[in-house]
This record gives structure tokens, C-alpha cells and sequence, in this order.
């Protein structure tokens, strides 16, 4: 068991569900930027110096060079399952360890995809907005005509905690699953009759909508970028709501605008945020939230909790 102080320090970069601080106050001395905005990154070398423990959110970078000048974190417990914010390998070596909050976001993200892409192929926003510009006359046999689901081929790439998720709504939706991961997964036995491994090219030819749901690491950054869209041959709707750094904008672009894809339906980009100026916002065809899909009540109380109880683990139970 790893010995603490009554002095341990933690410091959570972000004012979070209260709590986070109400499980961590009982065991360590806590300090929170109290701020709902960004920690001012260039700050990050100060915390990763000054304190033992750093809770942080999905937008603090701690690169190589913030963790090169750690002389004090021992831990990182990140507020989100992704850890493509943190040089993980690089912390690892100097002895800090790092926790994320994984399966508490997996319901939430896997309703948020089913959202979006449920917005798009049936024009939510624009169907609503046409009321609010006092278009709505009749009923109308041929406004807002979208997309059915139905005995469609939905391809998730990334078959882990969310992907699985995605499977089991989407079968719910009588659609045919195949998925593709890198290594062999488990999953229920609820789910199995209903999905088909097939490798990475097969998804791509066979799939009306494409899911992503793998973590951002070197090998899938920029996984979905040119070549990949060309092989894409039923022209789908590509959803994302894994990271933004997964899809090459640059090419995402090109495949809206060149029709190799019926649309795009993305909780991230890359990079984040996009302003109002963004060409994927000139889209009809493309929706865009704002990073929102583990943005239930529930859900961030549930990140707060285990992100604080990760600490007290770490400490007191000999994780
Ligand atoms: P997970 O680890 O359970 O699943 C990821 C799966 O991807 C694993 O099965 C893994 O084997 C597979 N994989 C990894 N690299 C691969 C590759 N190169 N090719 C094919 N498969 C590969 O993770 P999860 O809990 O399902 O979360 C997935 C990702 O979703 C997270 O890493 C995070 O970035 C993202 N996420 C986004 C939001 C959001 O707010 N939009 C919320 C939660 C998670």
C-alpha cells in the first residue's frame, strides 16, 4: 500500500461536479481553478511541479515537454476514458501514474452517436428551424425525405466499450452490424449472433454508415483520410464520436465535396473548437456538436466520482 501524507496535494484543473472535491477533501489537501474555462495551459509546468496530484480534463495537454519539467505529479487522473491529451508512455517512464474514467461514458456516448446521426439522415434542425421561419404551411408529402435505417449495413470501427454500445442500440434499429477492431474482443453473448467481424476494407465497401470508436493513438491518427474515403463504396454517412484527430479534416472535406460520403455526423474535430468560419460548417450535410457526448448529468457526476476515487485507489488501496 502506497503511504500518503495528510499533505498530499491534489489539484483539479477544472471546476467539476461537486463531488469530485467532496471525496478527494476527505483524504487530501485540495485546490480547484474555479474557473469553468480553460486551465491556462502554459500554467500546466507550474501544477505538474507544485503538486502531487493532478485532476485533469480532456483539454490539458500534457505533452512530453510539460512532463519533462515534472518534478512533483506522481499522479494524473484524467476527467475522460481518451488519455490522447497525456504522453502516456513518456509519463510512464518518469513514474507518474495515470488514470482515466472508462465504462461510466460509455451509455451517454453511445446515445449521443445514435443522436446525431438520427438528427442528420432525418433533418432535425432544419425541420425545426423551418418552423421557426414560419414555413410550415401543411402537412407535406415531400419536405425533409431522410434516410431509413432499417436492413442497412452499419460498420463500427473500434469495438471496444463504445463501439459495442453503438452495436446494441443499432441492432435495436434492425440494422445489419459488422464491425472492425485491431486485436480479438469479447463481448455479451446478447450481441453475438447479431454482429460479423470483417477486416477494415470489407467494413468499408459493405457499410450505409460508418461509427468510429477508437481511441486517438499514432497508429489512428488520421485513419480515415483519402485513400480510406475512396474505398468507401456505398457512399456513407460517417459518424465520429471517438476524437477529431481520427478523421484527416482536410480529406473529410474533399469527401463531402466531392460526394464520396453521404454526409457527416461528428461530436469532435480536429482541431477543437471550430468557429462559425469553418468549411465544415457550410455542409448540408454535415451536423457538428460541440464535444458533448458524455454531456449527461448523470455522466459527469459518474467521471467526477471515478476520477476522484481513481486518487483515493492509488493511494489507499494499492492500485
Ligand atoms: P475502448 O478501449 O473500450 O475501445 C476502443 C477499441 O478500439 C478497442 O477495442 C481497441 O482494441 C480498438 N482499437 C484501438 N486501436 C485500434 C486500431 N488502430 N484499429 C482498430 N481498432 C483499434 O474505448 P471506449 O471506452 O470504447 O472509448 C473509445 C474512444 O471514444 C475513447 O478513446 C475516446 O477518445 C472516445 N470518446 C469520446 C467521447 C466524446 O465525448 N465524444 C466520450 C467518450 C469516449
Amino acid at each position: 500500500m502506497i503511504k500518503t501524507t495528510p499533505m498530499t496535494s491534489v489539484y483539479i484543473t477544472r471546476k467539476l461536479p461537486e463531488i469530485a472535491v467532496a471525496i478527494l477533501k476527505e483524504k487530501f489537501e485540495v485546490s480547484m481553478f474555479e474557473k469553468n474555462e480553460l486551465f491556462p495551459q502554459e500554467q500546466l509546468v507550474e501544477l505538474v511541479n507544485n503538486y502531487d496530484v493532478i485532476l485533469s480534463t480532456p483539454v490539458d495537454k500534457f505533452t512530453k515537454d510539460v512532463l519533462e519539467k515534472a518534478e512533483k505529479v506522481k499522479v494524473i487522473s484524467n476527467y475522460a476514458v481518451g488519455l490522447d491529451n497525456i504522453d502516456v508512455d513518456f509519463a510512464k517512464s518518469k513514474g507518474i501514474s495515470i488514470y482515466n474514467t472508462p465504462d461510466v461514458v460509455t451509455a451517454s456516448t453511445a446515445d449521443h452517436t445514435v443522436a446525431i446521426l438520427l438528427s442528420l439522415i432525418r433533418k432535425v434542425n432544419e425541420a425545426y428551424h423551418s418552423i421557426k421561419l414560419n414555413q410550415w404551411k401543411s402537412w407535406d408529402p415531400y419536405i425533409f425525405l431522410g434516410d431509413e435505417l432499417t436492413n442497412k449495413t452499419f460498420g463500427i470501427i473500434g469495438f471496444g466499450r463504445i463501439g459495442q454500445a453503438v452495436a446494441k442500440r443499432m441492432i435495436g434499429f434492425g440494422l445489419n452490424v459488422v464491425y472492425y477492431n485491431r486485436s480479438d474482443v469479447t463481448f455479451d453473448d446478447f450481441i453475438a449472433p447479431f454482429v460479423k467481424k470483417v477486416s477494415m476494407d470489407e467494413l468499408l465497401h459493405s457499410s450505409d454508415y460508418i461509427s468510429l470508436h477508437v481511441p486517438l493513438t499514432d497508429q489512428t491518427k488520421d485513419l480515415i483520410n483519402e485513400s480510406v474515403f475512396l474505398k468507401m463504396e456505398k457512399k456513407p454517412i460517417l459518424i465520429n464520436t471517438a476524437r477529431g484527430g481520427v478523421v484527416n479534416t482536410k480529406d473529410l472535406i474533399e469527401a463531402l465535396t466531392k460526394k464520396y460520403i453521404r454526409g457527416a455526423a461528428l461530436d469532435v474535430t480536429d482541431p477543437e473548437p471550430i468557429d462559425r468560419s469553418h468549411p465544415l460548417l457550410e455542409f448540408d450535410n454535415c451536423i457538428i456538436t460541440p464535444h458533448i457526448g458524455t454531456a449527461t448529468t448523470v455522466c459527469r457526476s459518474n467521471m467526477a466520482k471515478l476520477a476522484a476515487e481513481n486518487i483515493v485507489n492509488h493511494y489507499f488501496n494499492g492500485r
